[in-house]
């Protein structure tokens, strides 16, 4: 059987959201900005524990907030990868609504949050200040050296089978 699940990568303008889904199905990482415009939609199937999936995934706008997105964008998503840079403060400070407004609109969907560019950081520093302020993040990853990327798509891959 085959399973085809909508995917949507969220979160602010140049946190990573394109080159991720890049690394994820190409297996490639560009240092050029190119602002994503609209929506741009990639497929991807993966086996997870003898179980054929499909991911349709969809790379949006980045916006600074949730609520910004077109509805349509959003609509019949079963799973969110929320996306931070942790080398810019303004695209987690409000990170906790986000996640609220996403599983308070969407019930059934999963989410996971992750802080991307991990490779820019120090992981246990970043870990402190998410703690100070009362935040937490799932995964870290980066898209640029490859660390985590499959790991995440295949995590809520496992979560959307469930
Ligand atoms: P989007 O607007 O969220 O889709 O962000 P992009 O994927 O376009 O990335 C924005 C910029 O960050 C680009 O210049 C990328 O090369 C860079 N970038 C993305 N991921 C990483 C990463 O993991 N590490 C580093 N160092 N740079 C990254």
């Amino acid at each position: 059987m085959n399973n085809s699940k909508k995917i949507v990568l969220v979160g602010h303008f140049g946190v990573g959201k394109s080159s991720l889904i890049r690394r994820f199905v190409h297996n490639a990482f560009s240092n050029d900005y190119k602002v994503t415009i609209g929506v741009q939609i990639l497929k991807k199937e993966i086996t997870i524990e003898g179980k054929n999936l499909t991911f349709i995934i969809w790379d949006i706008e980045g916006k600074e907030d949730i609520e910004q997105i077109r509805p349509s964008y959003l609509l019949g998503t079963s799973g969110f990868i929320y996306v931070i840079d942790p080398t810019r403060s303004s695209t987690y400070v409000n990170l906790n609504n986000e996640i609220e407004y996403i599983k308070t609109n969407f019930i059934e969907a999963s989410i996971v949050s992750v802080a991307n560019k991990s490779d820019l950081i120090d992981i246990n520093e970043f870990e402190q200040e998410l703690k100070q302020n009362n935040l937490s993040i799932h995964f870290f990853s980066s898209a640029k050296t490859g660390e985590n990327v499959e790991f995440i798509f295949e995590k809520l891959g496992i979560d959307l089978l469930k």
